[in-house]
């Protein structure tokens, strides 16, 4: 095949030798390649293995009383299978997203509230990763491998979240302080974390760009004047902790800016580029469980002499999400592996993000039809993923603000 590859190349005008040159130096597997590698084989193993042991059996108990899974978050940091991404240079593993995404995919084939409680923090962590100075990634990056403790993301507000432009916290500068007054909504770990990131307006002037206008901070829980409120009972991912947070007068000593005043929205979006691939990858695990339950299901239950399977219409339906959870996790391995590489990733990270959470819900509402009636009782596991699946389209961008991103981006590229 590698000396046919020449003589088409020369039919068409290009230049043989240096392709040979690089086909023999790199190997074809450095372009497209559908095979992970032996670490990745393990790590992907490893969580499997945690997944099924560990979380499955306890999911149900989680989702109906909401606790937070202290016992398996704990055991999660014993086994590097939270912070991988954190530098090898402050004692991390140094993973890289397109590896977080293998660990997330399984934990969320197993329940994605809990796979949401143990990614949570990552979201919290990637501003400091992307933006923090050497003091700051040490100080808060590295205290989260010594004991498990966690990191949130604050930015949405109650009266914000898609516009985040529209936040409203203020952060205004007290000599080498700032003080922070506020509100924030929906926080992922707001109650159990360590310490947040946390974006607020520095700059009252309402035509100033929200690119100058708001700053990215790290703030301690711990602090006077923070206190998170209730933990909120949502729908579904039950034992994630979702809470307000309100912040009083809190003092902000300023070696706890991000970069400097004005350049937080960029950090908190950019953010976004790393997250949104887990995000994808979490609801492609939740998709898969729904086509394993339900294919199961329907070699079980029989209807009219013959076993569920049987009817074209359910057959088709499995077709259907299978081929949903192949290209979604195409998707989520190539925004990933573009991040990866310094490729400018947002475009292809709100594909990921909104076909693997449009494409969980679709498979979760399919599973609930193939088990009938018992799809709808708590008795039988898949009532659970479509409750689960719903927050896929709403949490770090709804998937019309995805789908906005990526029209934006084809406009942009037609305009040109
Ligand atoms: C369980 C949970 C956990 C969360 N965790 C976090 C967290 O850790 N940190 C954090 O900061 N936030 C978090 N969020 C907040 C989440 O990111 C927001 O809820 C989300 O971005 C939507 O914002 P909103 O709720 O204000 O809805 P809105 O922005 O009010 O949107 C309402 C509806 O209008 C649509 N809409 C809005 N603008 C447009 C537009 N321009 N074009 C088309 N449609 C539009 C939306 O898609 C949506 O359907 C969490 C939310 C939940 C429910």
């Amino acid at each position: 095949m590698a000396k046919q590859i020449p003589r088409l190349l020369q039919k068409i005008g290009l230049r043989p030798t240096t392709f040979v040159q690089r086909y023999n130096s790199t190997g074809h597997r450095n372009g497209y390649n559908f095979e992970l590698n032996e670490t990745q084989k393990e790590l992907q193993e490893l969580a499997r293995k945690f997944t099924r042991e560990e979380i499955i059996p306890l999911a149900p108990e989680y989702d109906k009383t909401g606790k937070y899974p202290w016992d398996l978050v704990k055991k999660a940091h014993s086994l590097g299978l939270m912070n991988g991404h954190i530098p090898q240079e402050l004692g991390g593993l140094g993973l890289s997203v397109f590896d977080g995404c293998l660990i997330i995919e399984e934990i969320g084939y197993g329940c994605t509230g809990i796979a949401t409680a143990i990614e949570g923090t990552s979201l919290g962590q990637t501003p400091i990763l992307i933006a923090g100075n050497k003091e700051q990634q040490k100080k808060y990056l590295g205290r989260l491998l010594d004991e498990p403790l966690m990191a949130a993301y604050c930015v949405t507000e109650p009266g914000a979240g898609s516009d985040v432009s529209g936040l409203k916290t203020r952060a205004e500068k007290k000599g080498d302080e700032y003080i922070l007054n506020g509100q924030k909504m929906w926080i992922t770990g707001g109650g159990i974390a360590n310490w947040y990131f946390l974006l607020a307006r520095t700059n009252p002037d309402p035509k100033c760009p929200a690119g100058k206008a708001f700053t990215g901070f790290i703030v301690e829980r711990d602090w006077p004047g923070v206190t998170p409120g209730r933990k909120e009972i949502n729908m579904g991912q039950r034992a994630s902790d979702t809470r307000g947070i309100t912040f009083e007068d809190v003092r902000i000593p300023k070696e706890n800016v991000l970069v400097g005043e004005g350049a937080g929205f960029k950090i908190a979006m950019e953010t976004f580029d790393k997250t949104r691939p887990p995000v994808a990858a979490c609801a492609v695990g939740l998709a898969q469980r729904c086509l394993d339950e339900a294919a199961k299901y329907s070699l079980e239950r029989k209807a009219f002499g013959t076993r569920i399977a049987n009817h074209q219409a359910v057959a088709f339906m499995l077709a259907d999400m299978a081929i949903g959870i192949e290209t979604g996790r195409l998707a989520w391995m190539k925004s990933a592996w573009e991040t990866d590489r310094g490729i400018r990733n947002s475009y292809a990270a709100s594909i990921a993000k909104c076909h693997a959470s449009d494409m969980a819900n679709r498979c979760a509402s399919d599973a609930v039809q193939i088990f009938g009636g018992n799809g709808y009782n708590t008795d039988y596991p898949v009532e659970k993923l479509l409750r689960d699946a719903k927050l896929f389209q709403i949490y770090e961008g709804t998937s019309q603000i995805q789908r906005l991103i990526v029209s934006r981006a084809i406009l942009d590229k037609a305009k040109a």
